[in-house]
């Protein structure tokens, strides 16, 4: 059936994929990789079949924050093999160009590698593949938005107010293209102090889930900002595997149940 005039249209799914979920942000640096990577390893403890493809072409962490080094192996034609760490699949421009090479591709280019990382790589069978979308709201996240068919996008989200306002540019986005908003996560929430143990509100606290409050979307939880979360990321070790027993892994696990 024709779709009525002015309504979105759908695009087609990914064969094998159940669902896929961006994590999204409106600016870089408020720890949307790292909630991408640790929301993806707690779905896996859920016992999903789960992906990330890493869609931040002009900044790729996946390679860094997995722990994956080395080239995609070609599965046949132009498909790619997907890398793996962790149980998990991944791809991203990281394994693809040098780390020193700048991308200084325009927006087309973006949009076909992104394209080519989502239905050119061997999957197979997942039940969830987790999007790290680029941060902002620009050419790159709107077409990722409409011709990816994405069950969901969660906003990754500081307490400052500059963060809060790009994330609402975030949310508004989705909403535009018709994607369910499934809620907000607050990052770098507040800060324990590691020698005295006295937690401390530095960006203000609780503005996000205000936030979501007054947008009618949910609240999905509080990450603290901590020295292990930024060690055990930025060594390729997830503190969702590098220490699942921690309050924090706990965090993120109850996050995953709800999305
Ligand atoms: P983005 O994807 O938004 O650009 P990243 O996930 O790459 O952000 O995080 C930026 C930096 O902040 C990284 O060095 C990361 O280790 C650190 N970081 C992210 N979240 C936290 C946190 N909750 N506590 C401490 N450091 C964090």
């Amino acid at each position: 059936p024709v779709p009525p005039q002015g309504a979105p249209r759908k695009p087609a799914g990914v064969p094998g994929i159940s669902s896929i979920i961006a994590v999204a942000s409106g600016k870089g640096g408020v720890g949307k990789s790292t909630t991408a990577v640790n929301l993806a390893l707690a779905l896996k403890t859920l016992g999903l079949r789960v992906g990330i493809l890493d869609a931040d072409i002009y900044g790729p962490s996946m390679p860094r924050l997995m722990g994956i080094s080395g080239r995609p192996q070609s599965a046949g034609g132009r498909v790619l093999k997907p890398m793996k760490n962790y149980g998990l699949k991944v791809m991203s421009m990281g394994f693809l160009v040098d780390e020193e090479t700048p991308m200084i591709w325009r927006g087309p280019m973006v949009i076909s590698a992104l394209n080519q990382m989502l239905k050119e790589v061997e999957w197979g069978e997942l039940d969830v593949l987790v999007v790290d979308m680029p941060p902002g709201t620009g050419d790159a996240q709107l077409t990722m938005a409409q011709n990816v068919p994405l069950a969901g996008a969660i906003i990754v989200s500081t307490p400052q107010d500059l963060a809060l306002i790009d994330a609402r540019k975030g949310l508004n986005m989705f909403r535009k293209v018709e994607v369910p908003v499934l809620g907000i996560v607050e990052n770098m929430s507040y800060f324990i102090c590691p020698d005295c143990g006295s937690r401390h509100d530095i960006f203000g606290h609780g503005g996000a889930q205000k936030d979501a409050e007054r947008l009618g979307v949910p609240f999905l939880g509080g990450i603290p900002l901590t020295l292990q979360i930024r060690e055990t990321s930025d060594a390729g070790e997830p503190i969702v595997v590098s220490d699942p027993d921690s309050a924090h892994a706990q965090t993120y696990r109850d996050i995953a149940k709800t999305v």
